[in-house]
């Protein structure tokens, strides 16, 4: 049986949003995008809302409002997509990695106290796979230290939370992905949401050339105004046409979460009793489900991708360590045995379909094919024993 990796869930009825937008003026950032904003205020409850062409222009933005650059740290996981760590070195400062937990996967708060030096700006915990970060134990170690900013990165985790609280409650900024295979999507696309006015402002002139505020609105008909710059800035903003895919998603995102769970479960329970690992989720997490992640011995890794495309089902690799793909390895010097978690974990990983709209037979099919063709593959004696 054939098995996608995604398909989006978008309708005719997103289709007719884009057209409406066609029929308007200006197609790039205008009410729609305002629109949004306002609905992210209220959904995370924060002061401010900033909409963006994807994560990493608006994690750029943002860094740049920080004032972030050359000799500047910022602490970053060892395991995440290669945008958390690249925002840092594009604007000619040094992403410090620090190793994952080896359950959860998520940053270690140990490795963060110790990664902590005089030069540390900032930091991007990254809630991994739609696990939350333990804000609130990060807030602690850093309480001596208000200079080093919090830049949540909520790829994964747009409608998750973690003891009752959710992205952007415990930081100076939080970033969103919209790009197309996240659970809210518009193709490409991002968001800033912060508590800080400040920032917000900033990041409102950051985002658009560093242009003065008021800038976006300089080609209304009669209204022609000089604008400046004063400080540098990316270009990322989101153009209506995109953000017209989102209201109708964000409204009903609390109500899809469910289907997410009950695949997630079905995996989970379907791999307890096999050598397969997965992700543990702390108590007090409610899990955005963004991704389900597997692993198998490294030495097996890549004949058990080739096995499951082989039986039909598509599969991803989230992911390898990041320190150790060539650009950062080549230019610090990390070797496999510099953040051993994450290595090993990147070494023998594989993501399995997870979308609302996987079929029980296809994931039914994904399930056999782990238990009967990828299980029987693992030296599973060995491998449990952890050698
Ligand atoms: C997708 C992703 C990003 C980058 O998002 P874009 O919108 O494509 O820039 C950053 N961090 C993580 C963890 C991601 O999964």
């Amino acid at each position: 049986m054939k098995v996608d990796f995604f398909r989006h869930s978008l309708t005719p009825e997103h289709a007719a949003a884009i057209a409406a937008v066609l029929g308007t003026p200006f197609l790039t950032s205008g009410d729609v995008c305002k629109r949004v904003e306002a609905q992210l205020r209220q959904f995370f409850g924060t002061t401010d809302a900033l909409m963006a062409n994807s994560w990493t222009n608006g994690a750029v933005a943002t860094l740049l409002a920080l004032g972030i650059g050359r000799d500047d740290e910022v602490i970053v996981p060892a395991m995440t997509f290669i945008a958390t760590a690249n925002v840092v070195e594009l604007l000619g400062a040094k992403p410090v990695f620090v190793d994952v937990d080896p359950d959860t996967l998520l940053m270690s708060l140990d490795g963060v106290a110790n990664a902590l030096s005089r030069r540390t700006r900032a930091i991007i915990p990254v809630h991994l796979y739609g696990q939350m970060y333990d804000m609130i134990a990060l807030k602690a170690i850093l309480e001596n230290r208000p200079d080093v900013a919090i830049v949540e990165d909520c790829a994964h985790c747009f409608e998750g939370g973690r003891d009752g609280y959710a992205p952007g409650a415990y930081s100076d900024a939080a970033i969103f992905s919209f790009y197309a295979t996240k659970n809210v999507t518009c193709g490409e696309g991002g968001a800033v949401v912060t508590n800080r006015s400040d920032l917000g402002e900033r990041i409102r002139k950051t985002r658009l050339h560093g242009m003065s505020v008021g800038a976006a609105d300089r080609f209304k008909v009669g209204q022609y105004r000089h604008w400046d710059m004063e400080s540098m800035g990316v270009k990322a903003n989101l153009p209506d046409l995109l953000a017209v895919l989102l209201p109708e998603q964000i409204a009903s995102i609390r109500e899809r979460l469910p289907a997410r769970q009950a695949l997630a479960d079905r995996y989970r329970t379907a791999f307890a009793h096999s050598p397969i690992r997965m992700q543990r989720l702390d108590a007090g997490v409610s899990s955005a489900e963004h991704l389900f992640p597997i692993q198998v011995p490294p030495a097996i890794r890549d004949e058990a991708i080739a096995a499951l495309n082989a039986n039909g089902v598509s599969v991803a690799v989230n992911y390898r360590a990041v320190p150790t793909l060539t650009y950062y390895r080549e230019k610090y010097g990390y070797t496999p045995a510099s953040f051993p978690v994450a290595q090993q974990w990147g070494e023998g990983t594989i993501t399995l379909p997870l979308f609302p709209g996987l079929t029980s037979e296809e994931q039914g099919a994904v399930i056999d094919c782990v238990l009967n063709v990828i299980v029987p593959m693992c030296p599973s004696a060995r491998w449990r024993n952890g050698s």
